[in-house]
């Protein structure tokens, strides 16, 4: 009820702050009242994106090739979907060896909770997805061609990680602030300088050279997109004091002629900055700081909204990708009556 004071989440994440900054009502129903939305194709299609593009690393660097990622397709889905399986004499090498590398072979050694997560996540996407299904098939043609985009982007087998979907975590003005970033490159520039560059993979498609150029882009589209990863790199000032040197958002999508992939270098080692699928920007102390009183702010408008137990609805162009738009269950109050 309104006026009622409301238990928040312990943690703030770039998603949970990018929803209340999109709609309140949107924060109220994911992290209130706790309402998950199943997932769709993309969704699916994006978590095993990044499985494949994880564990790809695991391998030398000669041995990371377009066929090796292709032939991961399978097994990294039977592994989503079954997550806490025995070894049997039909597991794959490679099914094996990504879930042995995930902590996802018999679920020892995992907390209860995130093996009830993954169990749950596991059975919405068998539910989506059942063996033979045409969406199936839609989600592993998706992620192969994404997959494929990925090699024509970079050269994995030119340079190592130095970590993959690390988990950090600070206080930011009295917040816990958490986050995964999906990759994170330390390379040497010269004898005494080096540089550490957060990655994120989308699997959507890249905005086009004019969509770049437009102010709506620049000014509202971009900040948002670029918004989780500015977190991440405070979250790392803060936590291993390491200010990264850039951030690159790795677009994996269908990109048409317009946008077509710039080839990489074979001599090219470092991880792109900027490229018709990379959209890239350089970190500073300001930006640092601006990013930590953005941080500061929202939390301070959630304190405030929790306070009053008054999340109102704000509609926008988003609003046709909510899934309580048209929910029957969770009806969003500005489009129930219609
Ligand atoms: S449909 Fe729009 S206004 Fe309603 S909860 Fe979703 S984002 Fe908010």
């Amino acid at each position: 009820m309104e006026n009622e004071p409301v238990a928040l989440p312990k943690k703030l994440s770039p998603s949970s702050m990018s929803d209340f900054k999109r709609c309140p009502k949107l924060f109220e129903f994911k992290y209130i009242q706790r309402i998950s939305t199943p997932p769709t194709i993309a969704t699916t299609m994006g978590n095993l994106v990044h499985l494949v593009l994880e564990r790809l690393f695991d391998v030398p660097p000669d041995r990371r090739t377009p066929e090796l990622a292709d032939d991961m397709v399978e097994p990294a889905i039977t592994t989503m979907l079954f997550p806490f399986k025995s070894i049997d004499e039909q597991m794959s090498e490679l099914e094996v060896a990504i879930r042995e590398a995930s902590g996802l072979f018999d679920g020892s050694g995992i907390e209860q909770w995130e093996k009830e997560r993954a169990q749950k996540s596991a059975s919405e996407w068998l539910e989506l997805m059942p063996e033979g299904s045409p969406e199936r098939a839609k989600v592993a043609d998706g992620a192969r061609n994404a997959i494929t985009t990925y090699f024509e982007v970079e050269r994995p087998a030119n340079f190592d990680p130095e970590d993959r979907e690390i988990h950090i975590e600070a206080s930011i003005g009295g917040a816990v602030v958490h986050g995964y970033i999906d990759r994170l490159d330390r390379y040497l520039i010269s004898d005494d300088e080096e540089r550490w560059v957060i990655s994120d993979y989308k699997t959507s498609k890249p905005p086009t050279p004019s969509q770049r150029n437009s102010s709506y882009f620049r000014n509202t589209i971009l900040p948002e997109r670029l918004f989780a990863m500015r977190v991440y790199a405070l979250l790392l000032a803060e936590s291993i004091d390491v200010l990264p040197h850039s951030l690159r958002l790795i677009y994996l999508g269908p990109s048409d002629v317009e946008t077509a992939i710039d080839a990489l270098p074979a001599s090219e080692g470092r991880p792109p900055l900027s490229r018709s699928n990379v959209i890239g920007e350089e970190v500073s102390v300001t930006s640092i700081d601006q990013t930590r009183q953005e941080v500061i702010r929202i939390h301070s408008e959630i304190l405030d909204a929790a306070e009053v137990n008054s999340w109102p609805a704000k509609t926008g162009k988003l609003c046709d990708w909510c899934d309580f738009k048209t929910s029957t269950e969770h009806p969003c109050p500005a489009f129930a009556a219609s």
